[in-house]
């Protein structure tokens, strides 16, 4: 096949006998056909279906047919502390190219149809996100910052996947720059985190004028801004700015938690990164930071319980990559179970990894539930995801687009 010119992206198919699950209205929908037609959903009709213009028709065999996952916190670059990120960092651009097509493969093929990149190295995401889109690399959908912000000397400095910026001038032009760029959203590093040696979790790091400068900026381009943050005074003053989501919120408060439910401002827990012992170990990152990690996982735990009592809506975000073999299934995978057995109900779970990221996105007229007329981006499995998020773990059908990109029953 030739590489120049148009690529097959869009594909045709009728699904039939599955269970196809309705995130939405949180019920499972029995003895219905799917129909997709150049990659969208044309038709959900009762029984097997009227077929497609020829297209071939599968039997999913009982299946229960969820739409695609949408991962909100992935670095397809992501480089840790220790050996394994230290060769990521000395790569070069190509390598470093390759290097994420890899993973962006991986995590399509894992059930993430969508990722919000929060930090990538080389603006090789917006070269990765090109390449998908033309059907010359296999991935996920990618809504990108570009670039993460941080004061000079704060969090994630010294590694290609932040900009780093002080005063107001400059972080408004930070923002402009990832925008120039092809950003579609801005990330702020407001305070310190895990993997910083000079910080603390608790170390704020903009003031009030930079991050107004950077919100404000975003926002007058149409861009949302999330912030990599911990403390709740911090938090507080963000989201008082217009802060849109926070990531991680390792020591939010309940006072916090129901400004942001007020405000509508997003929590992405990313709970796994303070319960990856087995993740950092095969990545040899050292003592102090597994320590600090490890240390601040029941605070972080009451972050989050915090959060849900207090209604903020909560989305998947795993922060190491989402494909990760990790303790039996992916990063993703096992994010999902943290959420759900630290008190999210299953529906919830559900649509905290399909509906309801769509919706920050602005991208739920197309994606994030099983529809007519949204994009056929979905995952099968044989048991209900609506009892729990551990029956993803036995995925094993991955569609985008329309077109098949897994399919257990051959592979
Ligand atoms: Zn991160």
């Amino acid at each position: 096949m030739s590489v120049i010119g148009p690529l097959p992206s869009k594909g045709s198919a009728t699904l039939q006998n599955l269970h196809l699950v309705d995130v939405v209205e949180g019920r499972v929908r029995s003895g219905v056909a799917i129909e997709v037609r150049d990659g969208r959903i044309a038709a959900i009709s009762s029984g097997s279906g009227s077929g497609v213009d020829g297209a071939p028709v599968l039997d999913l065999g009982g299946a229960y047919v969820a739409p695609g996952l949408i991962n909100m916190h992935t670095h397809f670059s992501l480089s840790l502390p220790g050996a394994v990120g230290a060769e990521i960092e000395a790569m070069d651009a190509a390598g470093l190219a390759l290097y994420m097509a890899d993973g962006a493969r991986r995590t399509l093929h894992n059930g993430i149809t969508t990722v919000r990149c929060v930090a990538e190295k080389g603006h090789a995401d917006f070269a990765l996100r090109r390449a998908i889109e033309s059907g010359r690399v296999e991935g996920p959908r990618i809504h990108t910052a570009g670039r993460a912000l941080a004061c000079t000397g704060g969090h994630g400095h010294g590694s290609d996947d932040t900009m780093e910026c002080d005063g107001a001038d400059e972080f408004a032009r930070g923002v402009r720059t990832q925008i120039r760029a092809g950003a579609d959203l801005i990330k702020l590093m407001i305070s310190g985190g895990i993997a910083g040696e000079h910080e603390t979790i608790t170390t704020p790091q903009l003031t009030g004028e930079e991050m107004a400068a950077a919100i404000s900026t975003a926002h007058a381009w149409g861009r949302k801004v999330t912030a990599h943050a911990g403390p709740a005074d911090v938090i507080a003053q963000a989201v008082a700015l217009g802060l849109d989501c926070v990531e991680h919120g390792y020591e939010l408060t309940p006072e916090v938690c129901r400004l942001m439910a007020a405000r509508g401002t997003a929590l992405v827990p990313t709970l796994i990164v303070t319960r990856a012992q087995a993740f950092f170990d095969e990545l040899g990152v050292p003592a102090w930071m597994q320590e600090r990690s490890l240390g601040a996982g029941e605070r972080h735990r009451q972050s989050y319980r915090a959060a849900l009592e207090a209604g903020v809506e909560v989305l998947l975000g795993s922060d190491m990559p989402p494909f990760w073999p990790f303790e039996g299934t992916t990063a993703a995978v096992r994010e999902l179970e943290h959420m759900h057995a630290d008190g999210l109900d299953a529906a919830a779970t559900l649509r905290a990894a399909t509906i309801a990221p769509a919706s920050w996105l602005g991208v739920d007229g197309d994606a994030g539930s099983l529809e007519v007329g949204k994009w056929a981006d979905l995952v099968a499995m044989p048991q209900n995801p609506l009892d729990g998020p551990s029956a993803l773990r036995d995925l094993d059908f991955v569609m985008k687009d329309g077109i098949v990109v897994r399919d257990g029953r051959t592979s």
